[in-house]
């Protein structure tokens, strides 16, 4: 077996890791962790240190590691047929199922799933099949694409420039001309304070609005947003902001597409972030809980209306000229099978929706009113602490100061994995579904233990 030191050799000459300071990991002063096994919430590392993984890997592990049904279904899939291509009308039993199983879960006026690799270029099919669909209605100006601020949406070129955190446009040169971003619905994060949070959402929804009339609705295709925003702190709308945005876009002709690729399969509480918070979205972008990150697949589910059009396009054009190899691949899609079974089975997402409060609930009780603590939310099993310098005057602390990642990295010291979120003072918690009170005890204890060591 490789010793430690071999491995971190190679790691460093090697190794490109994603999301990553190149310069200081290639010098071996940011090592990261090299995990070996992994069961139920707990991640295991080479040396044996056994930790809770309360971020599900990156949002992703749903069902939690180690199902042995799972496993079994990939090495199946492998050893019967590895793969084959789904162009031109090809399957397999496993993609024909899994499409069958994510239509059926689905809100009943989508029709079809168009299946990828990941969260990333699920949403650059969307763009593409949104463009194509007003090209088919003969609007060939209709194209621009609204997202919001903080919103995340992936690091491709389209999908990174829907994103709406600058970290990810940062010296990229992504096409951001044909992308405008809205106000991010952060209550806690407004910059008027003097709003409440009902005058916030009518914000949001003017901001929206005046956007669309200064640009002409007649260039404008589609609004695309998390249910509930993640990447971008984890932050559940503000009241009744859904309500206010769907029939501005309703009103405009611009579709919808609903990012559930963290908010899909259970994390909320509920089977899909949309239904959720009660809307009817024309496209729904899938990855992580779709096989639980057991094997990668992402989808992008189409609504009726969506779908006609492409339906016209290819009766009139020819087929449709999209696709990767890897598109419903068997063995995501033997995965996918699987995980969604166990979902199911397990009753996950009404565990979600009972122990995800609990951990947010214990977590408000536990440090709410810490001096540095701004503000503990969260919806279903994703929860979120944001620090601040000085809680009474809502005063950030500097990004350079590292205080989150500080207080992560004391928590990990504690045997417990949180996220230090992208932008801003966040720690973010978004446990595997499977996730007990007493494991959520654990991560609560272990927060407050570190925010005491910290700050
Ligand atoms: N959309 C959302 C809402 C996400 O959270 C992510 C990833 O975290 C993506 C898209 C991109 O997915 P991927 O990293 O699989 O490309």
């Amino acid at each position: 077996m490789l010793t430690n030191d071999e491995l971190a050799k190679w790691d460093r000459e090697s190794f490109m890791h994603p999301s990553t300071h190149l310069a200081q990991h290639a010098r071996g002063e940011a090592p990261g962790k090299i995990i070996k096994t992994a069961e139920g919430c707990f991640i295991t590392d080479r040396d044996g240190n056994r930790m809770l993984d309360a971020f599900a890997g990156l949002y992703c592990v749903n069902i939690g590691y180690g199902r042995q049904e799972v496993a079994e279904a990939i090495a199946d899939q492998a050893r019967e047929l590895a793969y084959y291509h789904a162009y031109v009308g090809h399957g397999t039993e496993a993609s024909v199922t899994l499409a069958h199983m994510v239509m059926e879960r689905a809100p009943d006026h989508m029709s079809k799933v168009y299946f990828g690799l990941g969260g990333s270029d699920a949403n650059e099919t969307n763009i593409k099949l949104v463009w194509y669909y007003n090209n088919i209605r003969g609007l060939p100006q209709k194209k621009k694409i609204i997202s919001r601020w903080r919103g995340y949406h992936g690091s491709g070129l389209m999908s990174g420039s829907l994103t709406g955190l600058t970290l990810f446009h940062q010296k990229f040169d992504l096409p951001l001309d044909t992308v405008l971003h809205t106000t991010s619905p952060y209550y806690y994060r407004r910059d008027d304070l003097s709003l409440s949070e009902e005058q916030f959402t009518a914000k949001c929804a003017a901001d929206l609005e005046e956007m669309i009339e200064r640009e002409g609705a007649d260039t404008i295709a589609a609004f695309i947003a998390e249910p509930m925003l993640g990447t971008g702190g984890i932050v559940p709308p503000p009241a009744g902001y859904w309500q206010a945005i769907e029939p501005i876009l309703r009103k405009h002709d611009i579709l919808l597409i609903a990012d559930e690729v963290v908010t899909g399969f259970g994390r909320l509480g509920s089977m899909f972030g949309s239904p959720h918070y009660g809307i009817t979205p024309d496209i729904m972008t899938i990855a992580k809980g779709l096989t639980s990150a057991y094997a990668p697949l992402s989808g992008s589910i189409l609504s009726d209306k969506v779908w006609k059009v492409l339906e016209q396009g290819t009766d009139e054009n020819g087929p449709i000229g999209h696709g990767w190899t890897y598109s419903a691949h068997p063995i995501g899609a033997a995965a996918g099978v699987a995980n969604l079974k166990l979902v199911d089975s397990l009753n996950l997402v009404q565990n979600a929706a009972e122990v995800g409060p609990y951990l947010t609930a214990q977590m408000a009780e536990a440090i709410g009113e810490h001096a540095n603590v701004g503000e503990v939310r969260g919806e279903g099993m994703l929860t979120a602490v944001e620090l601040v310098k000085d809680r009474d005057s809502r005063t950030f602390f500097d990004a350079a100061d590292k205080i989150t990642p500080q207080v992560v990295a004391a928590m990990g010291r504690r045997g417990v994995v949180a996220r230090a979120m992208p932008q801003g003072d966040i720690i973010g918690y978004a446990p595997p579904l499977c996730l007990s009170r007493e494991e959520a005890d654990t991560v609560v204890q272990a927060t407050a233990d570190a925010i005491k060591e910290v700050l």
